[in-house]
């Protein structure tokens, strides 16, 4: 699949969500979304723009113990954070790969820890802080690979 790649910059938490919600768009049921970006950069925040716009109406936060929560939505929403995850097997442990196969949308927070499994057809999503406490840069990478 040829690559492509958008990029924008978001203003607010606000604008993230849907900017979100624009990717969740054009994303196919079942679809992997990978989370990449520092603490604080806005992973989470772009998972509740994902959860809006599927309808979902538990808030999706960031979990402490929890790695995966699974929000009821127009279709699930697998919501998971690695970053207290100690390797690709731990996940596997966890029963990621059902959730990367299965059906429903998956947003994955610090993916990179599991770059070797996830499908080829994952989605990139990479925030950073931009010019300003509220700016963040967000690319994302349709079709390519970890
Ligand atoms: P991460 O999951 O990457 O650690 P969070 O989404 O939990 O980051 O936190 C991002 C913080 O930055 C939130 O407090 C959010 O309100 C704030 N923020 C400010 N501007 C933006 C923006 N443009 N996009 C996303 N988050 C933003
Ligand atoms: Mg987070």
């Amino acid at each position: 699949m040829k690559e492509t790649t958008q990029s924008v910059e978001t203003r607010s938490p606000e604008e993230t969500w849907r900017f979100a919600e624009e990717v969740l768009r054009r994303l196919p049921s079942g679809g992997v979304i990978a989370l990449h970006g520092d603490l604080g950069a806005g992973k989470t925040c772009f998972v509740q723009g994902l959860a809006q716009a599927l309808g979902v109406r538990s808030a999706v936060n960031s979990p402490t113990f929890t790695l995966i929560n699974e929000h009821e939505g127009t279709q699930p929403l697998h919501h998971v954070d690695l970053y207290r995850i100690g390797s690709a097997d731990e996940a596997l442990g966890l029963g990621i790969d059902d959730l990367l196969f299965g059906g429903g949308i998956t947003a994955i927070e610090w993916a990179e820890r599991i770059a070797c499994l996830l499908p080829p057809t994952t989605i990139h999503v990479t925030l950073e802080a931009g010019d300003g406490p509220e700016v963040r840069r967000i690319t994302v990478r349709w079709g390519g690979e970890a």
